[in-house]
């Protein structure tokens, strides 16, 4: 009878360390909901006054004045705009972040989603004394996920590449099918990362402390974003890289079919 009497008193213990394991969860469900819908909230609230604030500046522009009031208008117009761009990753941020809207997958062919990227930046890459070059197979290379945004992913990714990789570099895109996975590696030979930067990459706002990498422009919700993308679709994201050498992102996807 004391043995019964002391297993039923672990068993109610039991019990009760898991409802209070499943309320924190709860919990931090809840906290994490209202992070997203405040980021989203706030991040609306910017945009609009900031568009109005580019609709002037460009009213502004086309207005013959004297130098330094026309440089200080340049300058007040790349703040805003940078001011946008982290407005737009953060309601980007917030609405991959949502649990409460899950991807809705379809076919997505995956050397279409690089030409249209490539498209919009292969010329400023080129520009930079920058190479580049796309391998795929013969067969298609089609994941099951959201174009709009794999198309934000490998925007990212190239971007970066391109950011982070100097003159006389090159940036290479690469497709492939893996058994059951979509496979999108993005290569460039540029600054590389650091074992110690790896480890943070994905989380917002990081940016490296490398001083060559934090020369470039950038807000550090890039890479979280590609993180966030491919972990909804059910992915993988990957990074091998050494510093002075290179980076090499790759993302895994569900085939489709
Ligand atoms: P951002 O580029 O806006 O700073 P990201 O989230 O896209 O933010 O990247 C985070 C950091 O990772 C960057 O600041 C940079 O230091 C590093 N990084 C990202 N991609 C590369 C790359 N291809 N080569 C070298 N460093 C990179």
């Amino acid at each position: 009878a004391l043995d019964i009497g002391h297993d039923l008193g672990r068993v109610v213990l039991n019990a009760r360390s898991f409802e209070r394991e499943h309320r924190m969860v709860e919990e931090l469900r809840a906290l994490d909901s209202y992070k997203g819908r405040l980021i989203a909230t706030v991040s609306h609230e910017l945009k609009n006054p900031l568009t109005a604030i580019v609709g002037h500046l460009e009213i502004l522009q086309d207005e013959p004045t004297d130098p330094a009031v026309s440089a200080s208008v340049d300058a007040i117009d790349r703040g805003a705009r940078r001011l946008a761009r982290v407005a737009d990753d953060l309601l980007l941020l917030a609405k991959v972040g949502d649990p409460d809207h899950p991807v809705v997958p379809r076919p997505v062919d995956l050397a279409d989603v690089v030409a249209d990227v490539l498209a919009l930046q292969e010329h400023s890459l080129t520009r930079k004394g920058i190479e580049v070059v796309v391998e795929k197979p013969e067969e298609p290379v089609v994941a099951m996920a959201e174009a709009e945004e794999i198309e934000r992913l490998v925007t990212n990714l190239v971007s970066n590449a391109g950011k982070y990789t100097p003159s006389g570099g090159r940036v290479t895109v690469c497709l492939a099918v893996e058994g059951d996975e979509a496979v999108l590696e993005c290569t460039d030979t540029g600054l590389g990362i650091s074992a110690e930067d790896q480890e943070q990459l994905f989380q917002e706002f990081f940016r490296s402390t490398n001083p060559l990498a934090l020369a470039q422009p950038g807000t550090g919700l890039g890479l979280s974003i590609v993180h966030r993308i491919v972990s909804r679709h059910g992915g993988r994201t990957e990074v091998e890289s050494r510093l002075g050498e290179g980076s090499t992102f790759r993302v895994r996807l569900p085939v489709a079919g």
